[in-house]
């Protein structure tokens, strides 16, 4: 008998096993079992894609219409020529050796065949395809009483054991096939009949799970589930099996993070609880409005937090404009009173130094301790970047140093750079999809003795709930939904540029008008076009799934959405997308030479950058043409109309945040997404959909959703992430919820699993080799 951590060639033989292992990393009884069937066929029905790209090793189910033996054109000797038809192709066949193949392929046989796909004259061809002949529907026997076959099956044949060497036809005779990810070299149906072999010997497979568990979610048991995955007579069969291993992969994952959050919790903090006559009072006194519900409870939350002698590890998401830096800096300031410094980061220079304008002025003599008009208790904020002049850095990283600074703004670098705080107790990321776990822990790692810093995670990116409990499920989340009172929602419209070039004219002179009445305007462009590497609308991606699940290193490279990758083949046909250094010079000597324009994109000096910024947010320019820069954070007011060039090249969340930069203020924001799709096609009912709903969390799931056949889930569902086979971040929220849940009561009465060897198994699996590798990425 054989258990799961069984090697296969003693059971399968050093051939087979060897194959096995070659061509899918398979060793052990485990291993093969959790190589999962991709699908199930019916008898009779499509087997392969219904048009594989060439090249692709393809597997399907035909019927022989035609076959004749006919001579080689260019050289001696004959070939057997087929006509085979699945239900939903025909594919031409042919085979070399027509002497022994003819009397087995004759017109009336059914087979499975096997094969990499060619294409001539767009008739899809097999050349020598390994076959299998298969018993009829109405239960006739094989030919001859015996199975024929060639290819791996004579290979087969030769190891099998037992006196009829043959293959269990039972494999093939049943309502369901099950067809696995295959290769020249092992054919789907040499799994099969392995697998068979295997859970012919198999031991009943302990169930990690307890049974009152099962019980609950109406799970079926973990052998049974193995079994039924492999050899399902019914498709309610399929369904029992895969829901249940399902559920162990999501349990797995779950785990790993419930045990994360369980050992950041189990590290000491600073406790910081509120003081009524600290400055976090005093920043409430003199705040010009009124926090909404939805800041006042997220505060509460932050507060509650802080209060322990616990690190707090929270997400704070909310749409652009929610008010989540101010409910942050409340925060910080409660920090501050407890005696402790706080650290803001954000990704960019621009943005940090846009941060300390703001914080600065929101906190008013709040932040002058040391200068004139300093209110009581006040604090100092403080910029550290790469670009200051040495004495101005020094001065700064003194006052971090010294503590004299209460709040230190940077960028990721000052964390990486090894900044010297007094006494830090906070930190603040704002903008996380660039910040992952080790990030994170790098973090803690830089408080004093024992003491790790509370951390809190900004991001204005709605995220899906499945990737809020898996990628970034380490953290506990706190959501702004409500926008404060009395702005306007933003109002969007596609403008497809090849039907209607007046529309576009009509978008310039709409930022005239806007222009006319003291407003301000953005032009977005999706490359920046001086001439160096012609990329940046990728450049600060909205949500970046890639990164989350490391994409970049899958064994097949997935192939990227062209939203990602606006790099244009030179001289190529496609269109050329318009450059922000073009548009601009455009612009100015054109429809708006009237108003004054200015440039901003990545590859600027930082000096110049944040001058144009500063004339910007001052309204000394009136419409920025720019690149993907202006996607996070950034906040004028003021600013009303934002034009997106080649809008189609941006990812859906991307606009949702870009659009975001308008309509901050008291006055209607309007969005204008130009685009050169013609109406109708799918681009241009993406940019539609955007269009249709300032709803956040709705466009996130749509970007999911337009991503699955791409790369986040290719990425994470091949090779990369190896534990998980069957869940789908986009299909089951609710099996990743019920194992979170799980996991949480799990990891609370038994933090190190002992008192549950099966689990801790499965979470020793999932972290094995690089396989959890996509969750340190995040
Ligand atoms: P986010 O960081 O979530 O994009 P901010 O905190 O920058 O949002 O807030 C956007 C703008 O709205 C800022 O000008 C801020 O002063 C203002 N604001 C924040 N909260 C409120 C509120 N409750 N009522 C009115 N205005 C607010
Ligand atoms: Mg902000």
């Amino acid at each position: 008998m054989a258990t799961l951590t069984d090697r296969l060639d003693h059971l399968l033989g050093r051939k087979m096993a060897d194959a096995l292992a070659e061509a899918f990393d398979i060793h052990t009884v485990e291993d093969l079992l959790r190589h999962y069937p991709q699908r199930y066929a019916t008898q009779g029905a499509e087997l392969g894609e219904s048009k594989p790209p060439e090249g692709a090793h393809i597997t399907m189910v035909a019927t022989v219409v035609k076959a004749e033996v006919v001579p080689f054109k260019n050289r001696n000797g004959k070939m057997l020529r087929t006509a085979l038809e699945s239900d939903k192709q025909r594919v031409d066949a042919t085979f070399f050796n027509p002497q022994k193949v003819a009397h087995v392929i004759k017109p009336g046989v059914r087979a499975m065949f096997s094969g990499t796909a060619k294409y001539f004259r767009e008739q899809l061809q097999l050349t020598h395809p390994s076959y299998l002949i298969l018993p009829t529907g109405d239960g006739e026997p094989v030919i001859g009483g015996r199975v024929r076959g060639s290819g791996e099956l004579a290979g087969m044949a030769r190891s099998a054991q037992g006196a009829d060497a043959g293959v269990d036809m039972e494999i093939f005779d049943r309502e369901l096939i099950p067809m696995y990810r295959s290769t020249r070299d092992v054919e789907t149906w040499a799994i099969a009949n392995s697998l068979r072999q295997v859970l012919d010997q198999l031991d009943d497979v302990p169930d990690p799970l307890p049974d009152a568990v099962r019980e609950d979610l109406g799970l079926i048991g973990l052998d049974e589930a193995l079994r039924l995955v492999h050899l399902p007579e019914t498709n309610d069969d399929i369904d029992r099996a895969r829901e249940r291993l399902r559920f162990d992969e999501a349990a797995a994952l779950q785990l790993v993070l419930a045990q994360r959050r369980h050992a950041v919790d189990e590290r000491v903090a600073p406790a910081c609880p509120p003081r009524a006559d600290g400055l976090a009072a005093a920043f409430d006194a003199q705040l010009p409005f009124t926090l909404t519900d939805g800041q006042l409870a997220v505060a509460e939350e932050i507060s509650a937090d802080l209060s322990r002698p616990h690190p707090m590890n929270r997400l704070l998401q909310g749409e652009v404009g929610s008010g989540k830096t101010v409910v942050a800096l409340r925060a910080m300031l409660q920090a501050i009173d407890a005696g402790h410094q706080c650290a803001l980061l954000a990704p960019t220079e621009v943005l940090a130094a846009q941060h300390a304008r703001s914080v600065r002025q929101m906190l008013g003599g709040l932040a002058m301790a040391g200068e004139l008009g300093a209110a009581e208790h006040a604090t100092r904020v403080t910029l550290v970047t790469g670009s200051m002049s040495v004495p101005a850095k020094r001065a700064a990283l003194n006052e971090a140093m010294v503590g004299d600074a209460g709040i230190v703004i940077g960028t990721h670098a000052l964390i990486q750079e090894g900044v010297t705080f007094f006494n830090l107790g906070m930190v603040v990321v704002d903008e996380q999809h660039r910040f992952g776990v080790k990030q994170r822990d790098a973090l803690r790692a830089r408080a004093r003795e024992g003491l790790s810093p509370h951390v809190l995670v900004m991001t204005a990116t709605p995220i899906p709930r499945t990737i809020a409990m898996t990628v970034l499920g380490d953290l506990e989340t706190s959501t702004l939904r409500e926008l404060p009172r009395g702005r306007s929602p933003i109002v969007s419209s596609v403008v497809p540029a090849g039907e209607k070039p007046a529309w576009v004219d009509r978008a310039w002179q709409r930022i005239l008008e806007e222009v006319a009445d003291g407003r301000q305007a953005y032009v977005v462009c999706s490359r920046i076009g001086d001439g160096d590497e012609d990329d940046e609308a990728g450049g600060e991606p909205a949500l970046d799934l890639d990164d989350f699940f490391g994409g970049d290193s899958g064994p097949e490279p997935t192939p990227r959405k062209p939203a990602r990758k606006p790099k244009q083949p030179k001289g190529g046909d496609a269109p050329q997308t318009a450059a922000a250094v073009a548009v601009f010079d455009e612009l100015r000597s054109g429809p708006l030479a009237t108003v004054r324009t200015g440039l901003l994109h990545g590859r600027l000096p930082s000096d110049e950058k944040d001058a144009v910024m500063r004339d910007f947010t001052a309204g000394l320019i009136d419409v920025l043409v720019c690149t993907t820069v202006v996607e996070v954070g950034v906040d004028v007011p003021n600013a009303t109309v934002m034009v997106i060039v080649d809008a189609d090249r941006f990812g859906v969340s991307q606009l949702h945040q870009l659009r975001g930069r308008v309509g901050r203020g008291k006055h209607q924001g309007l969005c204008i997404l130009v685009t050169g799709m013609k109406t109708g096609s799918p681009p241009f009912q993406r940019l539609s959909a955007v269009a249709g709903t300032n709803d956040g969390f709705e466009l996130a799931q749509l970007d999911l959703a337009q991503r699955r056949e791409g790369d986040v889930l290719g990425a994470a569902q091949s090779g990369n992430v190896k534990t998980l086979r069957l869940l789908s971040l986009l299909d089951h929220e609710d099996v990743i919820a019920s194992a979170r849940e799980f996991a949480q009561q799990v990891v609370a009465a038994d933090p190190d699993l002992t008192e549950h060897p099966g689990l801790a198994s499965m979470v020793t699996a999932a972290l094995d080799a690089d396989r959890i590798e996509f969750l340190e990425k995040s």
